[in-house]
C-alpha cells in the first residue's frame, strides 16, 4: 500500500475520495475488508479509512425520521431502535449480527455496501423504504432508494461508482405511524451464524389485532432482497400467527431450486417465527 488517507469531516473526506483509484480500497470496520485483503491478497494503492468522520457515526432519531450514519455500529443501531415498534425490525437484524465483538466493529454502511445476499440489514431496509445518502468525489450528493442501490449495472452489486461512499440512510417514520416491524433469519447455528433465509415484515394492526396492511421482504435467498406480495395478500385480514397457504405463496420463490421443498418449508418456519415476534 503506498497511501492511507484518514479524513477527519466530511469536506476532507470529499477531497479524498477524488484520488482514490480502481485498485484503492475503503474501510469502515473492517470485518469484511480485512478477511477480503487476506483471502484474495488485495493490495490497495490507496487505503482511504472512515474511521474518523464523526458525522458518519450520527444516529439522529425523531418521530419524523431516522437518520443512521454509515458508520454506526451494528451495537449502536441496535441500542438506538429496540423498543421503537416501527424500527424494531432494525434492533432485530442489528442485534442477531454475529458475536458482540462483530457487532462493536461491524457497521451498518459497511454491511449494505458489501452487498452479500446473506447480509442481514439490506431486507430490513428495503422492509422500511430508506433512502441511501451518497457521497460523490468533490463533495456532490445524491440520493437511491435501497431498492434501486441494489440494482448494480455491469456485473457491479450495487450502485455505488467509483470513489462513491454511503453517508447514511433515512427512514421516513411519517410513512411508518401505527406500523410495527420485526426481522428473524434461519441460518446454521443459533449464533454468530450467516443467514441462510432471512424475513422482514412490518404490519399494520387495527385496535382488535387484524392486519390491516402487511409488507414482507425476505433476504438471503437470492442474490438481493425482493418483496413477497403474496405473502402480503394472505396475512391481510387475518392476525399474526401461523397462516395456512403461506407454502403456496412462497412456492413462486423456489421453483426450479433442486431443494425447492426443504427450502420452502424453512421459509414458512422463519416466517412464522417472525409472526410470532409481534406478540412482544
Ligand atoms: C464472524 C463474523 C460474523 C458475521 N455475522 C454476520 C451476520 O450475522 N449478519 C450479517 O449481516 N453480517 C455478518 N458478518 C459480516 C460483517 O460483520 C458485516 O457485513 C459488517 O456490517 C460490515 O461492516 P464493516 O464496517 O466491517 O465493513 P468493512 O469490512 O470495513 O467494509 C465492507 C465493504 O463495504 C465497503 N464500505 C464500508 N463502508 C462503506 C461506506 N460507508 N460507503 C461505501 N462503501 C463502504 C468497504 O469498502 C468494503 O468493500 C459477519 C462477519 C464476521 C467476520
Amino acid at each position: 500500500m503506498n497511501t492511507c488517507l484518514i479524513p477527519r469531516n466530511l469536506e476532507e473526506l470529499g477531497e479524498a475520495l477524488g484520488q482514490l483509484t480502481g485498485k484503492s480500497l475503503i474501510l469502515a470496520g473492517g470485518t469484511d475488508l480485512v478477511l477480503q485483503m487476506r483471502a484474495k491478497h488485495l493490495e490497495p494503492d490507496v487505503l482511504l479509512s472512515l474511521s474518523d468522520v464523526s458525522a458518519l457515526r450520527d444516529i439522529i432519531i425523531t418521530p419524523e425520521r431516522a437518520v443512521i450514519g454509515a458508520m454506526a455500529t451494528m451495537a449502536r443501531v441496535k441500542e438506538a431502535t429496540d423498543g421503537l415498534s416501527d424500527l424494531q425490525a432494525l434492533a432485530d437484524a442489528a442485534g442477531g449480527v454475529g458475536s458482540p465483538q462483530i457487532r462493536n466493529k461491524g457497521t451498518i454502511g459497511g454491511n449494505v455496501a458489501n452487498a452479500s445476499p446473506a447480509a442481514d440489514l439490506p431486507s430490513v431496509l428495503w422492509l422500511l423504504n430508506a433512502q441511501v445518502d451518497i457521497l460523490c468525489p468533490g463533495g456532490l450528493r445524491r440520493v437511491l432508494p435501497i431498492q434501486q442501490f441494489f440494482q448494480g449495472k455491469d456485473g457491479r452489486k450495487t450502485q455505488l461508482e467509483l470513489g462513491e461512499v454511503i453517508v447514511s440512510f433515512t427512514i421516513d417514520r411519517t410513512a411508518l405511524q401505527g406500523w410495527r416491524s420485526a426481522f428473524h433469519k434461519l441460518g446454521h447455528r443459533s449464533q454468530v451464524t450467516i443467514s441462510r433465509i432471512g424475513m422482514a415484515i412490518a404490519l399494520r394492526l387495527n385496535s382488535e389485532g387484524i392486519i390491516e396492511d402487511a409488507r414482507v421482504v425476505a433476504g438471503a435467498i437470492k442474490p438481493i432482497p425482493f418483496q413477497l406480495p403474496a405473502a402480503e395478500d394472505i396475512l391481510r385480514g387475518k392476525r399474526p400467527e401461523p397462516t395456512p397457504g403461506l407454502c403456496i405463496a412462497l412456492g413462486e420463490t423456489f421453483k426450479g431450486n433442486t431443494r425447492r421443498v426443504y427450502k420452502e418449508n424453512a421459509a414458512k418456519g422463519v416466517f412464522e417465527d417472525t409472526l410470532k415476534l409481534f406478540a412482544r
